[in-house]
Formats: structure tokens, C-alpha cells, sequence
């Protein structure tokens, strides 16, 4: 599943593609047909990403919210675009480009109201720092009120935005933090390093595209761009192996019907 940073990402790379020009917009597929021929010809002033939702402001006033939930995924072409697949559920096109979006958990036209709601229900976003006032103040109470794990907290968006599979189990590495601790237990000098550990990871991701979240000398080399793709994570998908750190291994386990990973010497009960 796509993580926050590659949904801010995708509004970066967008927004510098498409916005400002008129743009094609058609549904291949055809389950988006009437949301397609409202904005077919317009076009988009901004592009925001919150946690995993993506808004697309259009210079004639719809809002475009896209979610890419398990499956979604989008194609950006440059020129020369091959034909949209069957399950194209949106297609933009504009003299910069084609855009193709499949598998979508929501595309659709919002209102004002709805976005709103959208908003209200998710929790800060690490690459949105300053949108947020009080982050650490908010996810605290959250947790506070919380006897789930907290691998299963981090992953509720209402909590943090943005946090999917592969982030949670490095951040909470990163932090020294048990996933299988209850939520209400992480101290506040743990939450605080937390939401850092979350800006920092996301804000790499983000600039980069790929989630690598080991530090050079952990595996044996002298800068970041040195690090081979197996040695990327710390713990996620590591069940077994030595720990980068400590040498104990690596276990695994569910939680949130969700694999976590974790370092039991580095991550303590
Ligand atoms: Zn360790």
C-alpha cells in the first residue's frame, strides 16, 4: 500500500505536470463518467496530499478526492503514452502529459462539506508539520485513550496521517519503541521521538521516492547513497535475520491483521 510519501510525492510531481493548463479528462473504464465530464476541459489550480488523500483543486471549483487505498495506482507519461487500460478508472491528458489512475479506493467530487470531514477524521501529517498546531499534543491524547498495541495506534489515521506498513515497523525501530506495548503506555519523551523519526523518514521518502531508513555506518557504509536495495529496513521483512544494531534476531508477528517486524534487544517490553 502506498505510505504518505509517496502520495505527497505524486502531488508534487502532478501539480508541476499538469496544473495550469486545460487537460483531457475521460474515465477509460467508464465508472467515472459523470465525474470525468465535469472536469474534462478545466484546469487544476493545486494538488494537496493529507496522510493518504490526495484533493485537486480545480480553477472552476470542483474538488477532485482521490484515495489509492490497497490497489490504486497512478502512470505518469511524459509523451507517447500507451493506450489506457480497461481498468483505467481516470485519464488526464494536457500538452505536458498523460495521467492514468487504476484502482482507486475513492475518486470522486467532493464538496466543501465533505472535504471537511475528510479532514476531520485524520490526524497530523509528519510532511505537513506546520498544518497541524499541537502534533505530539494530539497523537498523545489519542494514544492516552488507547488499549490497543501501539503498532496498531500508528497505523490508525486518525492518530498519525500517513503511516502505512513499512514506515510503522522503522519508525518504531528507530524510536526503541515495542509495537506490542498498549498504546496508552508510550511516554511523551517516546511520542516526541516518534513524530520526528516520522517527519524525518517521510520528508526522505518523499524527496527521493523509496523508504530507506538505515543509517550509513549501520550497514557498513559512508553515505546514504552507498545503500544497496537489501539493506534498506532495519526490521520489515527481516524476521530471523540479525538486527543491524544488536546482532539479536529479528521477529515477527500481527497486529491490525497487519505483519510487524521488531528488534526484541533494541525494542524492549
Ligand atoms: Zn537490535
Amino acid at each position: 500500500m502506498p505510505e504518505g510519501h509517496t502520495i505527497h510525492r505524486e502531488a508534487r510531481l502532478q501539480s508541476r505536470q499538469f496544473a495550469g493548463e486545460p487537460l483531457n479528462v475521460w474515465s477509460p473504464q467508464g465508472r467515472f463518467d459523470s465525474g470525468a465530464s465535469l472536469l474534462d476541459g478545466n484546469e487544476i489550480e493545486a494538488i494537496e496530499a493529507w496522510g493518504k488523500h490526495l484533493f485537486y483543486e480545480w480553477d472552476h471549483g470542483h474538488c477532485l478526492h482521490v484515495h489509492l487505498g490497497l490497489f490504486g495506482r497512478f502512470r505518469r507519461h511524459k509523451s507517447d503514452p500507451p493506450p489506457p487500460t480497461d481498468g483505467t478508472r481516470l485519464a488526464m491528458e494536457g500538452d505536458s502529459g498523460t495521467l492514468y489512475l487504476s484502482g482507486p479506493t475513492a475518486c470522486e467530487i467532493i464538496d466543501p462539506e465533505e472535504r471537511e470531514e475528510i479532514l476531520a477524521g485524520l490526524g497530523p501529517d509528519p510532511l505537513r508539520p506546520s498544518s497541524y498546531s499541537e502534533p505530539v499534543e494530539h497523537i498523545e491524547e489519542m494514544l492516552g485513550r488507547r488499549t490497543v498495541p501501539i503498532a496498531a495506534a500508528i497505523l490508525d489515521q486518525a492518530v498519525i496521517a500517513g503511516i502505512g506498513n513499512v514506515y510503522r515497523a522503522e519508525i518504531l525501530f528507530r524510536t526503541g519503541v515495542n509495537p506490542l506495548i498498549e498504546s496508552k503506555r508510550v511516554d511523551r519523551d517516546s511520542i516526541e521521538r516518534m513524530w520526528k523519526e516520522a517527519t524525518t523518514q517521510l520528508e526522505a521518502g518523499e524527496r527521493t521516492g523509496r523508504i530507506v531508513t538505515t543509517d550509513p555506518e549501520d550497514v557498513g557504509r559512508s553515505n546514504r547513497k552507498e545503500i544497496e536495495k537489501g539493506e534498506r529496513t532495519y526490521v520489515y521483512k527481516r524476521q530471523g535475520q540479525p538486527c543491524r544494531r544488536c546482532g539479536t534476531e529479528i521477529e515477527r508477528t500481527e497486529v491490525a491483521d497487519r505483519k510487524v517486524w521488531w528488534c526484541p534487544e533494541c525494542q524492549p517490553r
